[in-house]
């Protein structure tokens, strides 16, 4: 269809949970090169307390599934990731509102709403080296594709590879933001884990909209 429903979100939940469940070990070695080695452990945390709060219950609407979400990471997850990640499903579950059908366009500005909400919260700009190098490429992507009427499949797929190519533009970068910033140039030449994580949740968008 050309709506995305409250089943597609809990979806794309279950598919982060997955993914990041089978991906914690890389993020966790990303994070050892220019963090404290947690990131992976710190996420797998978070969407295994979400799964076991999604689990059993009846969600009226994409946004109050989503905020649910994002309280649960900020109550779960320590650490930088898990405040700014529970903003980022927070503020977006907020910005869908009680509709229960999304279009490509409420995705975009849902997605809009969580890099504001990340933005406020931690102040890094693209180039920071964060998960903002991976997010606001997407969310560009995002616009673009509902301004020419794309399809949510294609939306969605190119927010993702926006997404991993904003990731995989971390690595040269010097980090100005959260712990690696502490290494000053010898943050250069590693990929930012909170990137590479941000690219594996769109990547799990993809899949649970072309399924
Ligand atoms: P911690 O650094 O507290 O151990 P994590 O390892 O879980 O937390 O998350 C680290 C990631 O958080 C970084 O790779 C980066 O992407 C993201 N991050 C840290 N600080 C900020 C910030 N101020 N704004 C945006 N993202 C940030
Ligand atoms: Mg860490
Ligand atoms: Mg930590």
């Amino acid at each position: 269809g050309t709506e995305l429903d409250t089943a597609l979100f809990a979806a794309w939940i279950e598919e982060i949970s997955r993914t990041v469940r089978t991906e914690k070990d890389r993020l966790t070695r990303l994070d050892a090169a220019i963090g404290d080695a947690d990131h992976g452990t710190n996420l797998d945390r978070g969407f295994t307390a979400v799964t076991q709060e999604l689990a059993g219950k009846e969600h009226d609407s994409p946004g109050s599934l989503l905020a649910l979400v994002g309280s649960t990471l900020i109550r779960k997850v320590g650490g930088a990731s898990g405040p700014l990640y529970g903003m980022a499903f927070r503020e977006a579950g907020k910005a869908l509102g009680d509709v229960s059908e999304v279009s490509v366009a409420e995705l975009s500005t849902a997605l809009e709403a969580a890099l504001s909400g990340v933005q406020k919260l931690g102040s890094a700009v693209e180039g920071d080296k964060t998960m903002v190098d991976a997010l606001a490429p997407a969310v560009r992507a995002l616009a673009q594709a509902a301004q020419e009427g794309k399809t949510p499949q294609e939306a969605v797929g190119a927010a993702a590879s926006a997404a991993l190519a904003g990731a995989e533009a971390t690595v040269p970068m010097q980090a100005r933001k959260g712990r690696a910033s502490y290494l000053g140039p010898r943050s250069v030449g590693h990929e930012d884990p909170g990137a590479a994580s941000t690219a594996l949740v769109l990547d799990a968008l993809r899949t649970a909209v072309t399924r």
